[in-house]
């Protein structure tokens, strides 16, 4: 729970397990909860949905490890079709490979179904017509569930939670399973919002939380 301070400003931070914490500022960093806590906060209604997905891994055949290999010409892809499929150079994993469907289900984050997962025949199709022979498109070797939180239009919320906190809490959130890659730049400018109450060089109404009042979908964008 964040709280104002009514007597001498700032913010109070109450944990579940009683612990209070006060600071000048607060920057609110909760992923697939960020909806829950900026409707119990601030009374703000964001459009950001948890979504359930699936990581997979495949085997890749004995033989060809070395052409999938992290710093190898292997790149990081993503595949727009039917399925908007995804993945990496081998890495975490000696001898797999992620490749992963971007999107899930529905899910309320404090209950989680942990399953099914998403439809793996799509994902199997896929291996089979681009890695025929070198990775195994039977079944992933190993798949792990993780929660996407995706904003209608997939760009991030990065902005003040206004109202009675006025420039004192700052929300990051939405990051629509495409917000890793950028955490450096979005932590500085996350900084700078609450140190200094702007992100200098760095324009943010794209990322704005009343773009959803002025359209329930969020940016407008035009795909050729
Ligand atoms: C399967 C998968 C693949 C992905 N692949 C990529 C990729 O290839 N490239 C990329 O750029 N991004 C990728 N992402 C997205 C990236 O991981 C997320 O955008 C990023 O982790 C979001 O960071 P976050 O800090 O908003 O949320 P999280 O990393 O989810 O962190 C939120 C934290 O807040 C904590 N929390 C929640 N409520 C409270 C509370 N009330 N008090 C205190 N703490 C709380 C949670 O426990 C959690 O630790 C992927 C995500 C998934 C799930």
């Amino acid at each position: 729970m964040v709280r104002r301070d009514g007597v001498r400003g700032g913010v109070w931070v109450c944990t579940e397990n009683g612990e209070r914490f006060w600071g000048k500022k607060c920057v609110v960093t909760v992923g697939a909860w960020t909806t829950k806590l900026v409707k119990t906060v601030g009374g703000i209604a964001l459009p950001i949905q948890p979504l359930e997905t699936t990581v997979c891994y495949w085997r890749i055949k004995e033989g060809h490890e070395g052409g999938f290999a992290i710093g190898g010409d292997f790149p990081t892809f993503a595949s727009y079709g039917d399925n908007y499929i995804y993945g990496t150079p081998s890495l975490e994993y000696p001898g797999l490979i992620k490749v992963a469907v971007h999107g899930g289900y529905p899910c309320d984050p404090d209950k989680r179904p942990w399953g099914p997962g998403n439809p793996l025949a799509p994902l199997k199709e896929w291996i089979e017509g681009r890695f025929s022979g070198v990775v195994d498109s039977g079944g992933p070797v190993a798949t792990q569930l993780c929660m996407y939180s995706m904003t209608p239009d997939e760009d991030f919320v990065i902005d003040f939670l206004g109202g009675e906190f006025g420039k004192d809490v700052v929300v990051g959130g939405g990051f629509s399973g495409h917000g890793f890659k950028l955490s450096p730049v979005v932590g500085r400018i996350l900084a700078d919002l609450a140190l200094s109450g702007e992100a200098q060089g760095v324009e943010l109404k794209h990322f704005r939380m009343a773009r959803f009042q002025e359209n329930p979908k969020g940016n407008v964008k035009d795909f050729l």
